[in-house]
């Protein structure tokens, strides 16, 4: 019988474009392309015939039959970190025109290393993403209990209205305070801006913060809703190529983008700012899925790709969602998965401290351009790349399947000229020193995320992915006694694999203050859960409709209620899957609190508790699902221990700690259930590389997962 192609998730990084394609039994191919920044539906589509050419199969066969199709990026984000946006005019309260530039303070030290923390002559402020002179102040001001305490001047926002379109901005942002309360001033602005837009005969969009994030705290929500006019609507274009690329090819389905809290959300979601960080999210959400369906509970999801190291924790099947995350030096109200990233990848350029003669890795790396060992790259700095092929840790002749040819003596050379020489150190001492430093660093990370929650790595199992990530998966888990250490075959594409496996998913999120007092009685509990109620009823809304527009009945729909809450006085609240679906009775507020303690307990201390506190509900969430289709994981029959003879390529000199080995070198394609493999052994694939050190050794589960030990 033919093979049935159902689901595709595409991961279009800076450096490679990914592509996973699953058919109807679960099996899948990963392909992998450079990039294509001009025109990302060109890498999208090399990226899948390189993927389906392992089934003979071609785009035009495929994409009729498929179902779904999620894609993940970094072109929004790059967008923002390099300013490069469209020209938005901003609408806020009179006298507080300065306050989006001043970004809470804090933003201009956002994203900066220890060095330059300590050293104001390196600070510096970006430029705020809307100029001053596109600012304009309105006279209005409601109070944090949504009353109105001055009325909107309207004139003043006809003024403001004018003069923006007058200077040709290519979309308009209102931001008042407190409108998350009450948003009827922001409502009325938005009205009169439009009519002004549609009276000057242009097609400017119109934001209201309100409209799209109703959360407190100014500054985030207002650079939030900006992020949306200014970099979103490019993106969209974007997503409206790929997505007319596929319909060309025959595809019946609409595009699905990862978004920042998890979930997928249709490319025609009115809030697409939603998806600025979506390709790592990818494989967080691919270590869940994976864990989910094989028993992992706690895992430690890390990946190292050309420009860094990412990592998130899984605990109890549950990874955190952030709520005011800071991003590319701005601080944003996003729901987005807790992740830390330092930024040390494979292409990160290597060099010696002029003043203390250190080695410095990063954090501005060569991404796509490898390093000096390729010679077309035009790279001169040595890499972690260089130091790899020097090594034998990469097979020059294997990188990208043998696309990309690597020259292990140019490398030698840089390394031995930058590194080597100024060190007195001979050209594998200085590479393997760079290795064992970059390996230290992301193992402190890794220890310091785990331990500062208050775990220890033996509750947690590793799943080490990214191209890179295999390569050092020895290096950064060595001594921290994970529980297991897991390497998927298909490490190279695990975040479109991410993508692939994700809900189809939306939220939503609205700011409330309910306050209830530890000996409240019933009228006051009913109050505080008639107030939620109302607040899920409109999110609920808002979910149903993204759904709707794309086609999805509200019948189809599971609708997931949630809440934020902490003890009274608390500054840091908890968000909670809700117990109940609707609340409506007194008690109900019980059920609520009770939730509530039992995270906290998980999460701080059973001793911790304070009920005698009272309690507050920060924020209302409301999630929905429909159901899609997700890969299955492979499953093959356990054989032998010993690998077949066709897998083995012979050997090559690998250094590793102060000595030259023979590697046995692997095909990873050709490894089948069951095999083990003792170090020094080199497991290559076409855009990945397992390296299992002398004194280690691997073996391959029925599920395609490598399990590195050490003896
Ligand atoms: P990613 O950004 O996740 O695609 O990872 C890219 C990195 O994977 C490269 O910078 C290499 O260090 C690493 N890698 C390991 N083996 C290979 C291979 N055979 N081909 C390409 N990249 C590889
Ligand atoms: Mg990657």
């Amino acid at each position: 019988m033919a093979r049935s192609i159902q689901v595709l998730g595409i991961d279009a990084g800076g450096t490679m474009t990914d592509t996973f394609f699953v058919d109807a039994e679960g099996n899948f191919v990963v392909g992998k392309a450079q990039s294509t920044p001009h025109d990302e539906s060109v890498g999208v589509i090399n990226s899948s015939k390189d993927a389906l050419a392992q089934w003979g199969l071609t785009v035009e066969d495929v994409f009729p039959q498929l179902v779904t199709a999620v894609y993940s990026g970094t072109a929004m984000l790059n967008r923002i970190v390099q300013r490069k946006g469209l020209r938005v005019g901003l609408i806020v309260n009179r006298g507080l025109e300065d306050f989006h530039r001043m970004g809470r303070s804090i933003q201009s030290y956002l994203g900066y290393s220890y060095e330059d923390r300590l050293h104001l002559n390196t600070h510096r402020y970006d430029p705020p993403l809307v100029p001053r002179e596109l600012t304009f102040g309105v006279t209005e001001r409601i109070d944090m209990f949504g009353n109105i305490v001055i009325p909107l001047r309207e004139e003043e926002a006809y003024e403001a209205a004018r003069n923006l379109v007058e200077q040709n901005v290519e979309g308009i942002v209102i931001s008042f305070l407190h409108s998350y309360k009450n948003p009827v001033h922001e409502r009325r602005v938005r009205d009169i801006v439009l009519e002004v837009v549609r009276e000057a005969g242009k097609a400017i969009p119109v934001f209201a913060s309100s409209d799209y994030y109703p959360v407190r705290k100014e500054s985030h929500r207002t650079n939030t809703t900006i992020l949306e006019a200014y970099a979103a609507e490019p993106s969209r274009k974007t997503l409206v190529r790929i997505n007319e690329r596929f319909k060309q090819l025959g595809a019946r389905f609409d595009l699905r983008v990862m978004a920042s809290h998890g979930g997928t959300i249709s490319w025609k979601a009115k809030e697409l700012a939603r998806t600025v960080v979506s390709g790592p999210i990818g494989g967080v959400i691919g270590a869940r899925s994976l864990g989910e369906r094989l028993g992992y509970r706690n895992i430690a999801a890390t990946d190292i790709g050309g420009t860094s190291f990412d990592m998130a924790l899984i605990v109890q099947g549950q990874f955190t969602i952030q709520h005011d995350p800071d991003m590319a030096r701005l601080v944003l109200s996003l729901p987005l998965v807790q992740m830390d990233s330092v930024g040390s990848g494979a292409g990160s350029y290597v060099r010696i401290d002029p003043y203390t003669h250190a080695i410095k890795i990063g954090p501005d790396s060569a991404g796509y351009r490898v390093g000096v060992c390729w010679p077309e790259s035009g790279v001169e700095t040595v890499t972690i790349s260089d130091c790899h092929v020097v090594l034998g840790y990469i097979n020059p002749d294997n990188f990208l399947g043998g696309q990309v040819k690597l020259d292990p003596q140019r490398a030698r050379e840089a390394i031995e000229e930058q590194i080597a020489r100024p060190l007195g150190l001979s050209v594998e001492e200085a590479a393997a020193g760079v290795i064992e430093l970059l390996d230290t660093r992301l193992r402190d990370h890794l220890r310091a995320m785990i331990s500062g929650k208050g775990y220890h790595p033996s509750d947690f199992v590793c799943f080490s992915y990214g191209g890179a990530g295999p390569v050092h998966t020895y290096g950064y888990t060595e001594g921290l006694e994970f529980e297991d250490i897991i390497v998927p075959a298909w490490a190279a594409g695990f975040s479109a694999f991410g993508c692939a496996a994700a809900e189809f998913e939306y939220r939503y999120d609205k700011s409330l203050d309910i306050n209830v007092a530890p000996d409240a009685g019933a009228a006051e509990k009913l109050e505080a859960v008639k107030v939620l109620q109302s607040a899920w009823s409109e999110l609920a809304e808002k979910v149903i409709e993204e759904f709707r527009l794309n086609g999805y009945a509200t019948e189809s729909v599971t609708l997931f209620p949630g809440y934020r809450m902490m003890y009274r006085g608390q500054l840091n609240d908890l968000e909670i899957n809700s117990p109940l679906s609707r609340v409506e009775k007194a008690e109900d507020w019980d059920r609520l609190t009770e939730a509530f303690e039992e995270t906290y307990a998980r999460v701080y201390a059973k001793a911790a508790r304070s009920p005698e506190l009272g309690f507050t509900i920060t924020g209302a969430i409301m999630r929905g699902i429909v159901p899609s289709v997700k890969p299955r994981i492979p499953e093959e029959p356990l054989g032998d221990a010993t690998p077949p003879n066709e897998a083995y390529r012979g050997q090559r000199p690998f250094y590793f700690r102060g000595k030259w080995v023979k590697a046995d070198i692997w095909d990873m394609d050709a490894l089948k259930a069951g095999n083990r493999i003792e170090g020094p052994a080199i497991i290559e694939a076409p855009a990945t590389t397992l390296v299992v050190p002398p004194g280690w050794s691997t073996t391959l589960d029925a599920h395609r997962l490598f399990h590195l030990k050490r003896r």
